[in-house]
């Protein structure tokens, strides 16, 4: 049996007719870049998430650089964030010259730890739009804290929204992979004064190619995004700033508007799998050779973007399970304080131990909205089966 980590095919075929409708309207239309169909997106996510604003932009990515861009993030300056996380969490900072300050996870959440956050800034001089730190790499401003709501979960907003609050920080939340995702009730990327939410095929709600979105309720950080995002231009041919050229597509926005009527129906989807999932592992026996995904009691909804469990003999396990036929992925193997392109931030193997104990045990497994039965208990056997021949 051939079981991949995702399957896009098996959702193109079901709503298949709509998007096909879509893309000839849009194409017909000439109308390509930042249209109507862009406009009622935001609208529709907006509305969604809880928020007064939302902006379509080029990536998730581009979202993060945008937002780093609107809080007039200065050379020098720090950003606290995780360094468990997709590369472009922190790379937004470093693009305007900002420094990613890291603090290490939570060891059952895998998301930022709210107590490694107030070590970095426990004795630090509290200013009217930061926190002055003493760093390894000398005195630095902290000016925020980038949350990354990680395979589905929410991060500690609570925590971290008073760290904030305490400290004089800006939240920027990457919700990147967590779109629909709730903590105490509340959405994620609405918890701060920005959230971002990436479109990228791989995320819960994907379009055809790149896409990405910022939502706020603080009208003038709306206007910035709306400007940056077109070169800073307020008016065309007249630019205030120095933006970049960072703009959402019709045709993307088209296909998100479809899918968007889907979204919720497919995080529940998800959930009844990875329900399912941590049945089958219970009944197998495995809970001494893998650990299952913890979920934090405020995490009142978890939309399971990942299916992510540590394994005992990690390499080995995704090795025979390719053999089999069944696709899986490691998010993430390297920490971002020891990718090469951050040596100059000066950090070392052994600083953050909890993300360096992840990195070599953590497997994300199939996991999409038509994932069948058949399929995940061929997964689970597969395990087994790996684990029983040791
Ligand atoms: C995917 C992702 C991004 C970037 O989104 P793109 O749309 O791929 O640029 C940022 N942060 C996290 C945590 C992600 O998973």
């Amino acid at each position: 049996m051939q079981v991949p980590q995702l399957d896009l095919k098996r959702e193109y075929e079901l709503i298949k007719d709509q998007l096909l409708k879509k893309a000839e309207e849009v194409l017909a239309s000439g109308r390509y870049i930042l249209g109507p169909h862009v406009e009622e997106l935001e609208k529709k996510i907006a509305e969604y998430t809880g928020t007064r604003h939302a902006k379509g932009v080029a990536s998730g990515s581009d979202a993060l650089l945008l937002s780093m861009m609107a809080i007039g993030l200065k050379r020098g300056e720090g950003v606290i964030t995780t360094p468990f996380t997709f590369f472009a969490t922190a790379s937004a900072a470093y693009r305007v010259g900002g420094i990613p300050v890291f603090a290490d996870i939570d060891e059952k959440t895998f998301n930022i730890s709210p107590d490694s956050i107030l070590n970095i800034l426990e004795k630090g001089e509290v200013q009217e739009d930061g926190t002055r730190i003493k760093h390894h790499t000398g005195y630095i401003k902290i000016r925020a804290i980038v949350p990354v709501h990680l395979f589905g979960q929410a991060a500690e907003m609570d925590k971290i929204t008073e760290i904030a609050r305490k400290y004089n920080l800006k939240v920027i939340e990457d919700a990147a992979q967590s779109i629909g995702a709730e903590f105490g009730g509340k959405k994620v990327g609405t918890f701060g004064n920005l959230g971002i939410y990436s479109f990228f095929p791989t995320k819960n709600l994907g379009t055809a190619g790149d896409g990405g979105m910022v939502v706020t309720n603080d009208e003038k950080l709306d206007y910035l995004i709306k400007i940056l995002r077109v070169h800073g231009a307020e008016k065309k041919y007249f630019h205030t700033y120095v933006g970049v050229n960072s703009r959402l597509d019709e045709l993307h926005a088209a296909f998100l508007l479809v899918k968007l009527n889907y979204l919720d129906k497919w995080s529940n989807e998800r959930e009844k799998r990875a329900q399912r999932y941590i049945s089958l592992f219970k009944e197998a026996g495995l809970l001494e050779q893998i650990q299952l995904p913890y979920v934090h009691p405020k995490s009142t909804r978890h939309v399971w973007n990942q299916f992510v469990i540590r394994a005992k003999k990690r390499d080995g396990l995704k090795n025979y399970l390719k053999e089999k036929g069944i696709g899986t992925n490691i998010y993430y193997p390297l920490g971002l304080h020891l990718q090469k392109c951050f040596v100059d931030l000066g950090y070392k193997e052994g600083d953050f131990p909890v993300t360096e104990k992840a990195t070599r045990e953590v497997l994300a497994l199939p996991m999409h909205p038509f994932l069948t039965e058949d399929e995940q208990s061929y997964v689970v056997e597969k395990i087994k089966e790996f684990y029983h021949a040791l």
